[in-house]
Formats: C-alpha cells, sequence, structure tokens
C-alpha cells in the first residue's frame, strides 16, 4: 500500500486525506496545531459556555466541491441549506430590503428577484440585469486586465448600484474592496453564483460549530479508512535527494517511510519549509477578518443573518442567544484596541437594527489577520499548480491555481486535484 503524507489539516489537507484514504492509500495527516480546520475551526467560548466560530463561515451552492466533500463524509445533516436565494439586507433605522429569488422556475426566478430589490431603483435594477446577463460576453483577456470597480464602472454600475449590491457580494466573496480584487476572478464566481441553475445562489451555513460540522466527521472518515491523524507536531523542512523530498524533518522526528507527500500549507509556512519552493513573482498580500460575537440579553433579530448596505459591519448572524458581527476587509482596523472596535461595531449596530448597547451581556473580538489572500491580477498568474519539479511533492491550498479566490471552495478543490494526481500517476506506473 502506498503511503503518502499529508501536511496540514484545514479544508484542503482532509480533503486530500479523505480522497486518498478512500482510495486505498495509507494516509498520516500531520497538523502543526493541537486541532484540525486550520482557518475553520470552533471552541468553547469559557466565558459563555458557548461553542463558537473563529470567524463565521458562508458556503454557497455553488460550491460543487464542497458539498461532495461535505457528502462523502456524511456531514450533509451538519448544514443549513436554503432551498432559495434569500439574503435580508439592512440600512440604518433597521430598513430592510430583501433580496429573494421568486417561485417560478430558474432563471425566471432569479431575474424577478433582483427586479424587486428595491435597495436601488427600478432603472438601476434594469442596469444591473442587464450586466448580470452581459457575463457570459466578457472577454476574459480584458477582464484580466481591470480590477473590479473598473470592470463596474465600465459596466454603468452606479455608486448606488455597487454599495447596495456589488459592494456587499464583492467584499463577501473575495474579502478585499473591488479596487484591488480581479476583474476576472469576480466575473468567474458571478457566472457560477448567477448563471448556473437554481441552488447555486443559495447561502449554506454550518449548523454547529465548524469542529463539529466538519472536522470530526472528516477525521471519523480517514480513521475508519486506516488513516492517521497527528496533532501538534510540525514539519520544519525537507532534505532533497535525486529530485525527490527524501525524508521530512518534524518537531519531533525524521519520516523517510512514504511514498508522496502533500503539502497544504499557507505560503508563507511553505516558505519556511522549503525556502525557493515558490515563484518569487507570487507577492500574496493578505485580507484580514474582524468576527465580533456578542451576547445578548434579549435579542429582538429574528432573520438567521443580515448583510448591511454601506456600513463599516458587512455581516450579521444570529445565532438565537448571540449575534456574530464580521466585518470583512478589515486591515485598517487591526490596530485597534478591543474597546474601539467593539464601540465601532455597537455603534453600526445600533443604527441599523433593534439592539441596543444596554441588551449587551459580553463580547469576544477575534482578528484572523491573514484570513485570505488578496485575489488580485498580479497575483493570479503566478499561482502554483499541484505538481511540483520534486517528484513525490505535491502543493494544495486555497492559494494554489484553482482560479478561485480564497475560499474553502478553493481549498476543497485543491485537495482534491492534489489527491487524484497522486493516484493517476500510480495507475499510470501500475
Ligand atoms: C475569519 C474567516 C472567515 C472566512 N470566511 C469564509 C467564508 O465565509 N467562506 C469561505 O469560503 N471562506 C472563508 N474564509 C476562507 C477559508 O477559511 C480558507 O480559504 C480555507 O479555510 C483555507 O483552507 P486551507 O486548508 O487551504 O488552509 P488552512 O485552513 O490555513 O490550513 C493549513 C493548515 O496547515 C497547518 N500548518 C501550517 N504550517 C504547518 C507546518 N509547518 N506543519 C504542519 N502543519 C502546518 C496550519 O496549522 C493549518 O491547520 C474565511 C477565513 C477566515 C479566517
Amino acid at each position: 500500500m502506498k503511503k503518502c503524507i499529508v501536511i496540514g489539516g484545514g479544508f484542503a489537507g482532509l480533503t486530500s486525506a479523505v480522497y486518498l484514504a478512500k482510495a486505498g492509500y495509507n494516509v498520516e495527516l500531520i497538523e502543526a496545531s493541537s486541532k484540525l480546520g486550520g482557518r475553520t475551526y470552533s471552541f468553547l467560548d469559557k466565558n459563555t459556555n458557548t461553542i463558537i466560530d473563529n470567524g463565521q463561515h458562508i458556503l454557497m451552492g455553488c460550491y460543487d466541491e464542497t458539498l461532495k466533500f461535505i457528502k462523502l463524509i456524511k456531514a450533509e445533516d451538519n448544514f443549513h441549506f436554503q432551498k432559495r436565494l434569500r439574503v435580508i439586507f439592512l440600512k440604518p433605522n433597521f430598513e430592510t430590503l430583501v433580496l429573494k429569488s421568486s417561485l417560478v422556475f430558474y432563471p425566471l426566478n432569479l431575474l424577478i428577484g433582483l427586479l424587486n430589490y428595491k435597495a436601488i431603483t427600478f432603472i438601476e435594477r434594469i442596469k444591473l440585469l442587464r450586466f448580470i446577463l452581459m457575463l457570459p460576453f466578457f472577454s476574459k483577456k480584458k477582464l484580466e486586465r481591470m480590477n473590479v470597480s473598473e470592470w463596474l464602472k465600465r459596466g454603468h454600475q452606479n455608486d448606488n448600484i455597487i454599495k447596495a449590491f456589488w459592494g456587499i457580494i464583492a467584499v463577501g466573496a473575495l474579502n478585499t474592496n473591488i479596487e484591488k480584487a480581479s476583474a476576472r476572478v469576480f466575473a468567474d464566481i458571478l457566472k457560477k453564483i448567477f448563471l448556473r441553475g437554481n441552488s447555486s445562489a443559495t447561502i449554506v451555513l454550518p449548523a454547529y460549530g465548524l469542529s463539529e460540522s466538519y472536522c470530526n466527521h472528516a477525521q471519523k472518515f480517514i480513521e475508519e479508512n486506516k488513516g492517521q491523524i497527528i496533532l501538534s507536531e510540525t514539519i520544519q523542512s525537507f532534505e532533497i535527494e535525486n529530485e525527490k523530498v527524501k525524508s521530512i524533518i518534524t518537531s519531533n522526528r525524521n519520516i523517510t517511510d512514504f511514498d508522496f507527500i502533500i503539502s497544504t500549507v499557507p505560503k508563507f509556512a511553505l516558505e519556511k519549509i522549503l525556502p525557493d519552493a515558490i515563484d518569487n513573482k507570487l507577492n500574496i498580500n493578505y485580507s484580514s477578518i474582524l468576527s465580533v460575537h456578542i451576547w445578548l440579553k434579549e435579542n429582538p433579530l429574528n432573520e438567521p443573518f443580515y448583510g448591511l448596505i454601506d456600513s463599516t459591519v458587512h455581516w450579521i448572524f444570529n445565532h438565537g442567544t448571540h449575534i456574530t458581527v464580521v466585518i470583512s476587509d478589515a486591515n485598517e482596523l487591526l490596530e485597534k484596541s478591543k474597546e474601539e472596535i467593539y464601540d465601532i461595531v455597537i455603534h453600526e449596530i445600533e443604527k441599523y437594527t433593534k439592539i441596543k448597547r444596554e441588551l449587551v451581556d459580553q463580547y469576544k473580538i477575534i482578528k484572523e489577520k491573514r484570513a485570505t489572500f488578496i485575489p488580485s491580477n498580479d497575483i493570479m498568474k503566478y499561482r502554483p499548480s499541484s505538481r511540483t519539479k520534486l517528484m513525490n511533492l505535491s502543493l494544495a491550498g486555497d492559494w494554489t491555481d484553482t482560479s478561485l479566490p480564497s475560499t474553502i471552495e478553493s481549498a476543497v478543490k485543491s485537495g482534491r486535484t492534489a489527491a487524484e494526481n497522486i493516484i493517476s500517476t500510480v495507475v499510470n506506473e501500475d
């Protein structure tokens, strides 16, 4: 039985390990931290005795690879799937605007939904619809030279449409502002969301903490298929001989008994293990996400989540006794103290909802500094593919060349590609 070492236990690593274990490989997944999940995990907040996530994660109906993976590890019941797209947007004074697909058939249901989105004028809705219908016809080459803002303006999307629609979708999907993100990446996602059928535009939310929702199921799948998961062990370096990795040096040992390695660690971590592994033209910049978990004495919200129009705060997720407030593209707020951040957040929440400062019992702020990479045009062409010049080393991770932005779907797609490349190499050798 061929043995594969998978480095990293985030979505990409767990996906690689699951697919290899399913194909009968002897898999050993090694994770530096004391828990699985990477950038997606949950933990017990002792002050409130609540399981919370490091950051709220949204999946979408167009996350084909992720949904297949979740099904494979039998974790589907741990996610809430919308039947039809429905998002409540808020303006100040709790003015609510609904974006939902109607009951008629696709694509008419989405088109009618957009035409009824009253956050923008009727003429603006027509312009928005026209832009969406034009998506298949934009030149990919031209999109690769533009940022999202330039593209939207050329497509006659005015400030109001950008503020009330595109800005919210872009910051949610790309976690950066429209001046920095590649128009090509955004166009590709929009096509997946709006032009591929009814369920693609729907929202999928974990029903429990992220670790319960998927990590435990992935671990069970790997272990039931005779794989092994080792936590709290860091890969430090590789010894290379004849264009192959000969041994893996970890914080505890030297590993030499393996046939293949898949590294799923982020670029900055891979550079420590193998300094010249990556094209030095790939200059990744990161965008942070701030999550503010707020426990309430009384919760006046009744929808599962809300998008905020023209606010520093982008999303509010409602978990009943507590809410999670998400600020994407938050680099500018990182240096502020927790008290300052809380003040900004509560001020916005009071402005947009019926939640008042007096209703707050406790709060907890989580800063994820390198939450996602910025999908700018300059980096998209230098993202590495799964195969490397070392014959037994493959790469995966959301930052590798999946053509997707820094998302769970990119991580899962990369993990599966790396595993399948190994499986097909072995089949061809046999
Ligand atoms: C707050 C937040 C909110 C987000 N929201 C969304 C969202 O709503 N939707 C969405 O699709 N995406 C979202 N993302 C992005 C998403 O979480 C990531 O794209 C995805 O989790 C990346 O998975 P990965 O496996 O590629 O990398 P990681 O999750 O970073 O996994 C890499 C793993 O490698 C381990 N590692 C590193 N170095 C070593 C070493 N030397 N030895 C052993 N192990 C090592 C790390 O500990 C880590 O566990 C969000 C991210 C954050 C932080």
